[in-house]
């Protein structure tokens, strides 16, 4: 039922700090850590959520608690993973309704399930615990847990949310009134935007945006071979023979025409090495936005033919267009990559797999002169280090990094392609709109469920080279200045503080010394 999960991380701070641009925020963080370190000083802290991978969660947590290590805090990190299949179903009914999607019924026999699923796995992490220890648990699946662990042991206990919405509706109230009896027993939360906080946490609540580790294999500088070299590994390109290392042992694979998938380069080459692409890459998830971006390119494609002909021969000029010749021929050649996690990693997610196949299912009704530039590959998660490599040389490659999500807690990838320099098309989902202002590091579409407006969007980013030059630059230096994991360690040494001094415990450790 609980995992304690082993983490491996050997990038310290000395070696972020050999960056001339990353030593500031590497300093900062030293030097606020010695003073916001003195209440924890000999403590444990529990990190507890219930996916060691996939998703952005399981994404941070590695890194984030091996800072929090090297700092001083005995920090560990603790998946639960119950048995019954039901009760993540109810969970992630939790999280769309806080995305306001979904039927907003909730029965007494889910109550019932949470609960009972909550007192087994806190039954199984209790024996880990000591009263002196700081629990932290993430997201709603959870959160009963700490609840009960509360009440149990007294222990300080805080919540990260990192879902949420930024207005009510029907759906959103009832998933809140689910969770409301557990989160109100917390002496702190955290969100990751402020107009998530429901107004009954309003006065436990911190805002702490979600971040990403600039060194890590999903974020680091690959050189241009680099990249060429992990297509090749990944079974992303054909050529292979002057490659310096060997196939990956899981390789990528690409829907193909009989419904199956098979080799990322059948039929033939991606030409992710050559050809402008528009790549999106996330978990399968319907809110991801995958199907309206399909359509939104299918458009974009069928408008262009239908003004040149089919094959896109004709003399199709646009009174904005800068080079017509250019962005003709760029129209005929870009590709859609829609990337996610290989399905057989999602097997205990029936939404997942629906949404999954939704997607393949609308690229088997594509017109095929529309179908063959469009690539869905699934990426193995056998090796997290390979996987995250598919996904950086993915992104670099790309001419726009779509991520065109109905609704958005944050989107890390986002975050992930800002900072590797990629133009970004983002939607007006809170977390989207609240990384990427529009114009200014990327764009935003208003409606991500309009293909139209997806169509409009993606034909002028890819028609605006200057401009994209400029959102790039101004996107790395957004995330370089708010969403690094240096200053996200901070803020959390910070809230670790904060529940210490609401729980009581800092009062008592300052008695006891007293006595
Ligand atoms: N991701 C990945 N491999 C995949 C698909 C997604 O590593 O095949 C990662 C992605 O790079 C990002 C995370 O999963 O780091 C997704 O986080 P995000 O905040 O975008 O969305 P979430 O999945 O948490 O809703």
């Amino acid at each position: 039922m609980i995992d304690v999960i082993d983490i491996d991380d050997r990038v310290t701070l000395d070696d972020y700090a050999e960056y001339v641009q990353l030593r500031p925020s590497v300093e900062k963080l030293r030097k606020e850590a010695s003073r916001l370190m003195k209440p924890l000083d000999g403590r444990t802290l529990w990190m507890v959520n219930s996916t060691a991978e996939g998703g952005g969660v399981a994404e941070m947590m590695p890194k984030l608690v091996a800072l929090l290590r090297e700092l001083g805090l005995d920090a560990r990190w603790a998946v639960i993973q119950p048995e019954a299949q039901r009760f993540f179903d109810l969970t992630k009914h939790l999280h769309n309704l806080i995305h306001d999607s979904g039927p907003s019924r909730l029965g007494s026999s889910d109550r019932d399930l949470y609960e009972a699923v909550s007192e087994r796995a806190a039954d199984a992490l209790e024996p880990h615990l000591s009263e002196d220890d700081l629990l932290a648990v993430h997201d709603p699946q959870p959160l009963g847990m700490g609840a009960i662990l509360k009440e149990r042991l007294g222990l300080p206990t805080l919540w990260r949310c990192h879902i949420g919405l930024d207005h009510d509706t029907d759906a959103t109230r009832a998933g809140w009134n689910f969770l409301k009896p557990y989160a109100e027993t917390y002496d702190r939360t955290v969100f990751s935007v402020q107009n998530y906080v429901p107004d009954f946490l309003s006065k436990k609540a911190e805002v702490i945006p979600p971040a990403i580790d600039p060194l890590s294999h999903k974020n680091r500088y690959l050189s241009t071979h680099k990249v060429s070299g992990v297509l090749c590994n990944a079974g992303l390109c054909q050529e292979s023979r002057h490659v310096l290392t060997g196939d990956f042992e899981h390789q990528a694979e690409r829907l193909q025409n009989g419904g199956d998938f098979g080799p990322a380069t059948t039929p033939g080459d991606l030409g992710l090495l050559f050809r402008p692409a528009v790549t999106q890459v996330s978990r399968w998830d319907r809110l991801k936005g995958w199907v309206p971006l399909l359509r939104g390119f299918k458009r974009m494609k069928e408008r262009h033919y239908a003004a040149n002909g089919s094959g896109g021969n004709g003399a199709f000029v646009r009174s904005d267009e800068k080079h017509p010749e250019r962005h003709h021929r760029r129209l005929n050649l870009v590709r859609l990559v829609l990337a996610g996690p290989d399905p057989a990693s999602i097997q205990d997610d029936p939404e997942g797999q629906a949404a999954f196949e939704q997607v393949c299912q609308q690229w088997k009704e594509l017109p095929p002169a529309v179908q063959r530039d469009v690539a869905v590959l699934a990426l193995p998660m056998d090796s997290r280090k390979q996987n995250a490599l598919m996904v950086n040389a993915l992104q670099r490659c790309a001419t726009v990094v779509a991520q065109n999500s109905l609704q958005e807690g944050f989107g890390l990838t986002a975050t992930e392609a800002m900072w590797k320099g990629c133009p970004v098309m983002g939607t007006r989902a809170v977390g989207l709109r609240t990384q990427i202002r529009d114009g200014t590091d990327g764009r935003l579409v208003q409606h991500a469920d309009d293909p139209d407006e997806v169509a409009e969007t993606l034909d002028a980013m890819l028609n605006q080279g200057r401009e994209r030059q400029v959102w790039s630059r101004n996107a790395r230096r957004r995330v370089a200045d708010k969403y690094l994991v240096f200053s996200q360690a901070e803020r959390w040494l910070e809230a670790l503080d904060a529940c210490y001094e609401a729980c009581g415990t800092g009062e008592r450790t300052g008695a006891e010394a007293v006595a």
